[in-house]
């Protein structure tokens, strides 16, 4: 991720990476919603979460995925990679203060850690463009958002446009809720 980032960091006047998340779930809604399947062919990058969706992708590609990403690991990876270039994250999403005690415990975790606004998910819609703003404010890298599927892809593809500046936003169902323990 961390050379990503970098080549992210590069071209981020143009507009944020989407970075998504699928699952058994994600792959029927995208079948059966004709705006589901619009909103996330949007994405740069859609990790499979869930060894189901690689042992399909076995059975029936030449070139299978080798591995599952798990939301709930690979946000530290990141939050490494992160340390050790000086990225900035934002939280967005989940309960009100689930999201915050979700960073403290990562700052723990990670020290140096640079989270540099957190906001609870369950805002109105025309809270978005303050909080567009407030992420961009903020020299976000890293954006994730954690508000369940639809509602985040949608959230995502809706405010790219006005996070320009942002490296990546990436999806994170409920891993908010997870890292609050
Ligand atoms: N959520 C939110 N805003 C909403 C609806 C849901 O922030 O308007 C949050 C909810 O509190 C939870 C997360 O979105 O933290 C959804 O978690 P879930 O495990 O259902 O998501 P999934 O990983 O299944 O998409």
């Amino acid at each position: 991720m961390r050379a990503d980032c970098v080549r992210a960091r590069a071209d981020r006047l143009v507009r944020p990476r989407l970075v998504f998340s699928s699952n058994g779930s994600v792959i029927a809604d995208f079948h059966r919603d004709r705006a589901f399947r619009a909103t996330l062919s949007q994405a740069d990058i859609i990790d499979a979460d869930g060894m189901p969706l690689v042992m399909a992708t076995r059975l029936l590609c030449r070139n299978p995925l080798r591995e599952r990403v798990s939301t709930t690991d690979f946000i530290h990876d990141a939050a490494r990679a992160a340390v050790a270039d000086g990225l900035r994250f934002y939280f967005l999403g989940a309960a009100p203060g689930v999201a915050a005690e979700a960073g403290n415990r990562l700052r723990r975790q990670h020290p140096g850690l640079d989270i540099v606004g957190i906001r609870h998910g369950y805002f109105a819609p025309e809270q978005v463009a303050e909080i567009c703003a407030e992420v961009t404010r903020r020299r976000t890298d890293v954006l994730w958002v954690g508000l369940g599927s639809p509602r985040q892809e949608t959230f995502a593809v809706a405010c790219q446009a006005q996070l320009a500046g942002v490296g990546w936003i990436r999806t994170c169902g409920g891993m908010f809720d997870h890292c609050a323990g």
